[in-house]
């Protein structure tokens, strides 16, 4: 609004128009999903993460990335058939 408008305005009513607007919503965090291991599998992660220098966590975040480039190319579509195959190949 013009500066003139807001002058016609009562102090009262204008300011709540002062008030910043809300933040945008934060974009969406990652989720976590807790897996359950023998003592020995746990055992050869953490050796593995060892050699690799990364945590364990990184070495299951790579599997599960891998396992699920490998189902997008068994189903030809990223979204593994969701989206009734219409979105871009591997996209
Ligand atoms: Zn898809």
């Amino acid at each position: 609004m013009g500066t003139q408008e807001a002058e016609k305005i009562p102090l009262a009513w204008r300011a709540p128009l002062a008030v910043a607007a809300p933040p945008p919503p934060p974009p969406a965090k990652d989720k976590s999903c807790a897996v359950r291991m023998s003592a020995h599998d746990y055992e050869r992660l953490g050796i593995l993460a060892v050699k690799s220098c990364v945590s364990r966590q990184q070495l299951l975040k790579d599997a599960l990335a891998q396992f699920l480039a490998d189902k997008a190319r068994d189903y030809g579509c990223a979204c593994l058939g969701a989206c009734n195959r219409d979105c871009a190949p591997g996209g």
